[in-house]
């Protein structure tokens, strides 16, 4: 019987890459094309308008009402001219990706005249119908308002024949519903402290921003092989699937040459990201077969995350086109790199100081050595919290296997920043740092080469690349203000206490600069124990971990436990970022999500197991058995058996496989009828967590080991190889 997976195999074996068009031949002539940036204001806004915005953008000043109705007719009048016939509020429910509902400029009057109508207060708040999203209890139906308000720091930019405008979620009571809402005030919370520390260098009136570069793992599989997956299209990861012969043993997809279908897509991808001003860099082939990365040059952390997660959203529309479909899950394929998305984190001044980057004079390297202290003294006592960011039902699959950082949070600093700090404990005095050593290679025609000041260590989690953390353990499906609002915060907390100690030295007498040094080396002295330069992924580590006092708990219901411990409860109330009740909620969020990914995957697991993969086998069992039976009618009994011995066998363990699958659904599906009456989010969340995940496991296992008996030609899901080789 033909299958309609070798239908999809010739389908995606036959298609040509689809030649993507720049819209120009300079990026530079289309760039930021598609967004109301300063030169979109400088010919639709007066200058006093554009004044009042630019004050908003760079000092936080708040934006007149009066203004806003200049802003929203420019506005309008820009992206009408780009085509715009809609507008929306565009915002980041914890759902993860983003919501939009589209009204329409057109106001009809009646008597069949109509006017293109959009003013200020629809610009600066609007109300959509909020209640089927998850709010943690902070919203009863029947009180169900949310409000959207507009995030001016981040612009607004037209897609298709809509315009989009960044904005804020929050509940009646004024409660984030969001990943924005906390993100700026964590943004804000952090320049201030960090403002307040940089007076003691004479820095005082610097402007601050947190930054963020983020490094966009994905997976392209051909569409016509993935409508074939019904795990793929509904939980966007393999729930069976053997592994490919080859995979990625040998280390030949890394860094190689794009495949031409994919370099297509990519350029495609570029052009759209332009238009949009997102300031996409690099492109690669990353480690595993048909997965690829995409980075974008650091931009200041709120833009930087709105532009991933548009990117992500243009991303699956773009891939559309060329007859891909983008996976974004961190973990796809079994046996293979998952993928992430690392976040390059810095605090840095607009004048081009980074914060986390080593300087030239004693003073800047003091200044260096105090950030960092801060940074890791934060991360040692938020440890448990950070994970708890990163950890849900999808990372759950990349984090702890032997590929990605380990389900504990350390840090590597690298050895010369590791050597200062030891010299700094050592001393009371200020430490030398070495900046950029040069050597020479011997080769007359090669320049010498400049050397950064750390080496690389792939498998930690936090680590120093030289003027930023770069923090790996973040999910490639993830919005980064989860993980960077919780650093901003720990560290705006951290920095503040700095502060409160250094005063006390400077009152007692001590001068200001050795009260800063002495507090930096207390600091450091204080949290040695998140630095870690060895191997992450090894068994030692995990005993030596846990002596230091790192949170070690790789279950993810329980990391979400870390939301509302006594130590982040401090930290959030005394920053302001998040209320009790707001991370209460977010915690309860969580588990809710967690519990839907989980038990969708059992129904699909369930389905896939009954309706495709056992009729299948039955199939082939069959044939097996007319086999066995015509050979004992023709040759006997006596030579059949030797004859037949190794298909009856084969006969055998395919219906072992067979009655255990059979019966481990069984068991599934009745686990998922029992957990989907569980109330309580935490329970029901740890119950399919150490319940149902191993029931998976274990029917994926036999699903596994019949494809590998029975006939290719009949097996009707696309296999590993397809997925992972055609391009
Ligand atoms: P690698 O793969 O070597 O880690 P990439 O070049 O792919 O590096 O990505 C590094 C990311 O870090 C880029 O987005 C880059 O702009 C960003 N980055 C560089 N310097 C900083 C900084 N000071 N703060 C935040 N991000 C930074
Ligand atoms: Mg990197």
């Amino acid at each position: 019987m033909q299958t309609f997976r070798f239908t999809a195999v010739e389908n995606a074996n036959a298609k040509e890459p689809v030649v993507a068009v720049a819209p120009e031949s300079e990026t530079s002539a289309y760039y930021g094309r598609n967004v109301f940036n300063r030169a979109a204001m400088r010919r639709y806004l007066s200058e006093e308008t554009r004044r009042s915005i630019y004050e908003t953008v760079e000092r936080g000043a708040t934006l007149d009402r009066n203004v806003a109705n200049h802003v929203a007719e420019g506005m309008k009048r820009w992206a009408m001219d780009l085509g715009a016939t809609h507008y929306t509020h565009w915002f980041q429910p914890l759902t993860g990706g983003t919501a939009e509902k589209h009204d329409s400029f057109a106001d009809p009057r009646g008597h069949g005249e109509s006017l293109e109508k959009f003013e200020g207060k629809l610009l600066f708040q609007q109300e959509p119908d909020a209640s089927s999203f998850p709010s943690g209890g902070l919203r009863n139906t029947f009180e169900a308002r949310g409000y959207t308000a507009w995030d001016p720091s981040s612009p607004a930019f037209v897609i298709g024949d809509t315009l989009c405008i960044p904005t804020v979620f929050v509940s009646y009571t004024g409660e984030a519903l969001d990943y924005k809402t906390p993100l700026l005030k964590s943004d804000s919370a952090v320049t201030k402290a960090a403002r307040d520390v940089l007076e003691y260098f004479g820095e005082g009136d610097e402007v601050i921003h947190s930054y963020l570069g983020w490094e966009q793992e994905y997976f392209l599989v051909d569409k016509d092989l993935y409508m074939q997956r019904p795990d793929l299209v509904l939980t966007d990861r393999t729930l069976i699937g053997h592994d490919s012969a080859r995979n990625q043993q040998l280390d030949d997809h890394y860094f190689a040459a794009i495949p031409p279908r994919v370099l297509e897509f990519m350029k495609d991808l570029e052009f759209e990201a332009y238009k949009l001003g997102i300031p996409v860099k690099t492109r690669h082939n990353e480690v595993a077969p048909n997965q690829f990365e995409i980075a974008p040059v650091y931009e200041a952390a709120n833009l930087a995350i709105d532009h991933n997660l548009l990117l992500m959203s243009i991303m699956k529309n773009v891939a559309e086109k060329h007859g891909f479909e983008v996976l974004l899950h961190e973990k796809p394929f079994a046996g293979i790199n998952g993928s992430g998305k690392h976040c390059n984190w810095s605090l840095g001044t607009e004048s081009g100081i980074g914060l986390m980057s080593p300087g030239k004079t004693d003073e800047e390297n003091l200044r260096f050595l105090c950030f960092m202290a801060n940074t890791l003294k934060a991360v040692y006592d938020n440890n448990a919290l950070l994970k708890a960011t990163v950890l849900n039902a999808t990372n759950a699959h990349r984090l702890g296997a032997n590929e990605a950082p380990p389900a504990i949070i350390s840090s590597f600093l690298g050895k010369q920043v590791s050597d200062a700090f030891a010299q700094l404990l050592a001393s009371k005095d200020m430490v030398k740092i070495t900046g950029k050593k040069g050597y020479s290679l011997g080769i007359p025609q090669i320049p010498e080469l400049l050397v950064d000041n750390t080496d690389r260590n792939r498998t930690s989690p936090f680590a120093f690349t030289g003027n930023r953390f770069e923090f790996r353990a973040v999910g490639s499906s993830a919005n980064c203000s989860g993980p960077i609002t919780v650093l901003n915060t720990i560290l705006a907390y951290q920095l503040e206490q700095f502060k409160k100690a250094v005063d006390r030295k400077i009152k007692s007498g001590t001068p200001v600069m050795q009260a800063v040094l002495d507090e930096t080396r207390d600091t450091f002295r204080a949290c040695q124990n998140i630095c870690f330069d060895g191997n992450g992924y090894s068994d030692e580590w995990k005993a030596e971990a846990q002596k230091r006092g790192l949170d070690c708990e790789s279950s993810v219901p329980l990391t979400y436990d870390a939301f509302t411990s006594k130590q982040t409860l401090k930290v959030f109330e005394e920053t302001k970022v998040m209320t009790e009740v707001e991370l209460d909620s977010r915690k309860e969020v969580f588990w809710e999500i967690y519990c839907k990914k989980m038990a969708i995957e059992g129904k699909v697991l369930s389905d896939l197991t009954t309706n495709h993969v056992i009729p299948v086998a039955i199939r082939y069992q069959n044939i097996l058995l007319d086999n066995v039976r015509n050979l004992k009618d023709i040759y006997g009994d006596k030579d059949f058996r030797k004859m037949a011995a190794s298909q009856m066998d084969l006969i055998k363990c395919i219906s072992e496989d067979i009655s255990a699958a059979e019966s481990l659904v069984d068991e599934l599906d009745a686990l998922d009828a029992k957990l989907s009456n569980e109330e309580e989010g935490r329970a029901a969340a740890i119950l399919y967590h150490d319940k149902m995940a191993p029931m998976l496991e274990e029917i994926r296992s036999h699903v596994d080991s019949l494809e590998m008996m029975v006939d290719d030609q009949m097996w009707p899901l696309p296999k590993y190889r397809e997925l992972l080789f055609i391009h």
